[in-house]
């Protein structure tokens, strides 16, 4: 059993520090955000995320699950500490280490003890070692600090069971030795280890991120294409899916990637190739087609009405970028609605979690009875009940 420290209580690290809880380490999670504690503290969830409030519950139950918001009181027993804090992109395409740095910052002037720093935020390569320096510049105390890479993999929506039965952990550390309790740590879980070095491990994290968005961009265009030409595009991602070496995840077409992660990293690793003169062409082309992908759907609505929406409701079935979250960050949704808007429309939009924007809607039939066309935006399944057939709907995503 281990203690540990968790920084940072959003989908990554709220769900580190259930699950490292339910294996049986006692975890302390901290936050700056004291609203978000306050709601931790009280055994609520601030996101929505399949089975977490459960087992969140059930391990502060358990005295093993703990959140604050001081340094002091996280760091005081802890002999591992994951970073988990958001990095976002900056104005150059470049994630933002910002709250990385302050992460290493507040561990350095905290500790009191030797502990290995986990990483587990997407960083560029070489953030480790940046993240290691500012700690041993800033230290307060004769104490030994290592930091190892350990990059996430889950998805939002399917975050818990990804922890526990994901394909993966990648650990990379400088040392066989530090690198040896990390995965100690994880030999719960049973699953397979990815062991090397630390900018080895934070090149596999955007290496991935921008191959699975690349396939999303391809299947898109192929789409497009398909058409055009009078084939059908989900026969042909059936066709090319069933080649193992292809693969038929990330082949469904729509509306282009979203979200907290794809746009960010592919935009990162962009600017690391392009900084480094080493130019990821293919990763520029994914991210000019996904955002081509909008511009051709609205284009599609925009059409239908003559390019005038002035005064026109329009529906939109799903704000979150994807099914089965609540998050809309760089959520396709939101360009439609300010684009859509700005020509004068009036959206009304309906999704299962989101509930917080001014276009929300009660219910599906809120949506379907008052508006001219239908946006379908996120296939949540519960839309794939309803007979859309009195409805002129303009399909975002499809349901397979
Ligand atoms: P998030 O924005 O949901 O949460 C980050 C949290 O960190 C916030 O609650 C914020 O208040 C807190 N924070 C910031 N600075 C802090 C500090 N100094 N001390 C304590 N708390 C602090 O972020 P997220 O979606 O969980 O992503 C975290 C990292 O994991 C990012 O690098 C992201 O790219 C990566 N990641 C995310 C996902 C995902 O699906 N969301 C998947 C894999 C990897």
């Amino acid at each position: 059993m281990t203690n540990i420290a968790v920084i940072g209580t959003g989908y990554v690290g709220l769900v580190t520090g259930v699950v490292l809880s339910e294996i049986g380490h006692t975890v302390t999670c901290i936050d700056i955000d004291e609203q978000k504690v306050r709601t931790l503290k009280a055994g609520k969830s601030p996101i929505y995320e399949l089975g977490l409030e459960e087992l969140m519950v059930k391990n502060i139950e358990a005295n093993r699950l703990h959140f604050t918001t001081r340094h002091q009181e996280a760091f005081q027993n802890a002999e591992m500490i994951f970073i988990a804090v958001g990095t976002p992109q900056s104005g150059s395409g470049a994630a933002d280490l910002t709250y990385i740095q302050q992460a290493a910052k507040d561990i350095a002037q905290h500790i009191m003890d030797d502990v290995i720093v986990v990483v587990k935020s997407t960083v560029p390569v070489g953030t480790n070692d940046l993240i290691e320096s500012i700690i041993n510049e800033n230290l307060q105390s004769n104490v030994a600090v290592n930091v190892v890479s350990n990059p996430e993999f889950l998805r939002e929506g399917h975050a818990i069971h990804d922890t526990f039965h994901g394909d993966r952990i990648v650990i990379g550390a400088e040392s066989e030795e530090v690198g040896e309790v990390v995965e100690q740590l994880f030999s719960p879980l049973k699953l397979p280890i990815v062991r090397t070095n630390r900018r080895s491990a934070e090149m596999i994290k955007y290496a991935a991120n921008a191959f699975l968005a690349t396939k999303i961009s391809y299947i898109n265009e192929i789409a497009n294409l398909c058409e055009k030409m009078g084939a059908n595009v989900l026969d042909v991602a059936d066709g090319i899916g069933l080649d193992h070496r292809i693969g038929r995840a990330f082949l469904s077409p729509g509306l282009g990637y979203g979200g907290s992660c794809f746009p960010k990293d592919t935009e990162a690793i962009a600017y690391l190739g392009r900084e480094h003169n080493s130019p990821l062409t293919i990763v520029e082309s994914a991210i000019k087609a996904n955002f081509r992908q909008r511009e051709l759907f609205l284009q599609k609505v925009l059409n239908y009405f003559n390019d005038n929406v002035e005064g026109i409701t329009i529906g939109m079935l799903g704000l979150a970028f994807k099914p089965n979250t609540d998050d809309i960050r760089e959520a396709p949704s939101l360009y439609l609605i300010a684009e859509l808007e700005k020509r004068g429309a009036l959206v009304k939009a309906y999704d299962p979690v989101v509930k917080h924007l001014k276009q929300c809607v009660e219910t599906v039939d809120d949506v379907l009875n008052s508006a001219s066309a239908i946006l379908l935006v996120t296939e949540w399944e519960e839309f794939s009940e309803y007979d859309f057939s009195k409805n002129i709907v303009f399909w975002g995503r499809n349901f397979n």
